[in-house]
């Protein structure tokens, strides 16, 4: 079983149905011109009860059986179309023989045995086959040959085996083996057709859908109609995209490289992420998704995937009450330690106030107290706007570079201050490059706020700086032609294989002797992956405890004409 890709099928197929559209109309205009339903004088036009029945079969099939047909063999559906408007065309072909409207015809037939390389080349060459025996006929003067005349014929019949053989030559990639046939039915026998599986997810109270590998809806359980708010029957044999609307939890549109769907059917790997919905008729919903694919154990070929989805509206209202509270709370709660701070440093300046060194002990005690608490509600009111996708964010046009030569300056003063080295490199990486008088230096441009790019680096910085008690922290910039990388790297503490996949949650902080002396608030990590999920990159550690740590950073790259271009369109503008 050979074909080209569905969906160029299902084009081809809406052209069949066309085409017996048209011949049904013909006929009707035949029929009401004899003033009879069953027409007895076939007309040039070659219309005829034979031809209107083989056209009205055509629709009568796509209409009724189509659907069955298709989740029985999707291949077998198409075939049958196309030999229901071939036959219609060949009875109007010999209906209208020797009359003016037989060109159309030929031309029909012609145009249709092209079309058949797109079933692939079994059914290619059968028709090329066919034809090669009727022309076979005409030459021996068995059959009648067409309008065209029998030399006429002939070459017709050359011309066309020779445009059919090159059409199943180009195309021989894109046919698919059996294994197509094999993929739907292994969908089918196992996931739609399977009771103890419809049994099962008909149980379950999360939403189920399965698609196959041509993202067609297959199966859907009663709890997910219920989140789209929409019978199994609108649904089924449907693309997903149809049926689940999704957009991103802050509303905006999601592009097909983060589309959860895709990116599971692409990578073969299991994908969980929270969305929302929009459900025809009643307000968007919040769901959380988990998909995984259904592929062959052994080939690991992708047959399709499961959809899971939970509405996660409620929980989301009350986290959204929660940060809420928490943005409230902690902005409200810097004004007043604010003044403490400043009170604290009036005590402790010498020129204002007197104290003795007792008290300047306590105070300068309680000035570091306060200090981390000022921290700890900074980092609250960041982390409550990340949570809920308002991280203040204003992307422009940014050289990375330029951007961290400042950022090295300040760490570099903050990292000597504790006896550490730091060091600031930046590695050609694929672009063009400006050349300065003195030195030639890669541009890694990146679109995104300066402020979080500012805090995302710093947050890493000052981490390095507190878990290295002694040695260098190097910031290193590199990037191809995709993505910008700069790492972070330090000589410090570690951190322990079993730690790493919670640093970035929120509030976690490594339980250790090394660490739990330092003061911290286990959000900075947290509020870094935010910063750079928003620009579309990722965040990641490589750690060896007591030999250091590095943290790198990926975010896409511009293009550096493109970049360039952008920055001189800004400041035209803005002249
Ligand atoms: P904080 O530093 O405020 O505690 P973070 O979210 O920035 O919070 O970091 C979480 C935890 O990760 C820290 O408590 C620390 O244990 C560990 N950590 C982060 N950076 C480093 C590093 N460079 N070296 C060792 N441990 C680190």
């Amino acid at each position: 079983m050979q074909h080209i890709s569905e969906k160029w099928l299902k084009r081809f197929n809406y052209l069949y149905i066309l085409y017996s559209l048209i011949i049904l109309a013909l006929y009707a205009v035949a029929a009401f011109n004899q003033q009879t339903p069953v027409i007895k004088n076939v007309n040039t036009w070659g219309m005829g009860p034979g031809t209107a029945i083989f056209a009205l079969s055509c629709i009568i099939f796509n209409l009724a059986f189509m659907r069955p047909v298709k989740r029985y063999n999707l291949w077998l559906a198409y075939v049958i179309s196309y030999i229901l408007v071939s036959i219609t065309n060949v009875a109007a072909t010999e209906l209208a023989l020797g009359s003016s409207g037989e060109y159309v015809f030929i031309g029909m037939t012609y145009t249709l045995s092209l079309l058949s390389i797109t079933l692939g080349p079994i059914i290619g060459i059968g028709v090329l086959t066919i034809s090669a025996v009727i022309t076979g006929m005409v030459v021996a003067e068995n059959i009648e040959p067409t309008a065209l005349g029998v030399t006429n014929d002939m070459i017709a019949f050359g011309v066309r085996s020779i445009i059919v053989i090159t059409g199943i030559y180009l195309l021989h990639n894109k046919y698919e083996t059996s294994s197509f046939g094999a993929k739907q039915n292994y969908i089918e026998r196992y996931f739609v057709s399977n009771e103890v599986v419809s049994l099962l997810t008909n149980s379950i109270s999360d939403g189920v859908i399965i698609i196959d590998q041509n993202e067609v809806v297959r199966s859907i359980n009663p709890a997910a109609q219920k989140i789209i708010n929409q019978p199994a029957k609108n649904v089924i044999d449907l693309n997903y995209r149809s049926v689940l609307k999704l957009k991103k939890i802050n509303g905006t549109a999601i592009e097909d490289n983060e589309e959860p769907i895709l990116q599971a059917l692409k990578s073969g790997k299991p994908v969980n992420k929270e969305l929302l919905l929009q459900v025809p008729g009643l307000p968007e919903i919040f769901i959380d998704i988990n998909i995984s694919v259904i592929a062959d154990e052994q080939t690991k070929e992708i047959y399709g995937a499961t959809i899971i989805m939970r509405d996660v509206s409620n929980r989301k209202k009350e986290e959204s009450a929660r940060s809420d509270f928490i943005s409230t709370a902690s902005h409200e709660m810097r004004t007043p330690v604010a003044a403490i701070e400043g009170y604290i440093e009036l005590a402790l300046n010498e020129k204002v106030s007197r104290i003795d060194d007792t008290a300047k002990k306590y105070l300068e005690k309680a000035k570091m107290s306060t200090e981390h608490l000022g921290r700890l509600f900074q980092d609250l009111l960041a982390s409550a706007k990340a949570e809920d996708g308002r991280i203040s964010n204003r992307p422009q046009v940014i050289e990375i570079g330029k951007l961290f030569e400042q950022q090295a300056e300040m760490s570099k003063m903050a990292a000597q201050q504790k006896g550490l080295q730091f060091e600031f490199i930046i590695s050609p990486g694929g672009q063009s490059s400006r050349s300065s008088a003195k030195t030639i230096s890669p541009l890694y441009y990146v679109l995104a706020d300066p402020d979080r790019i500012r805090e995302l680096a710093s947050n890493l910085i000052d981490n390095a700086i507190k878990y290295t008690p002694s040695g260098k922290i190097t910031l290193g910039l590199t990037g191809d032609k995709d993505v910008v990388q700069f790492f972070v790297k330090d000589t410090g503490v570690g951190i322990a294989q079993e730690d790493i996949s919670h640093l970035f949650q929120k509030f976690y902080r490594v339980d250790s002797t090394d660490t739990r002396t330092t003061g911290g608030t286990g959000l900075g990590l947290y509020i870094t992956k935010e910063i750079a999920e928003l620009y579309h990159g990722r965040v990641w550690v490589e750690s060896e405890k007591g030999k250091g740590t590095t943290f790198y950073v990926n975010i896409p790259r511009m293009n550096t004409a493109q970049a360039e271009a952008s920055i001189a369109n800004d400041q035209n503008s803005s002249n």
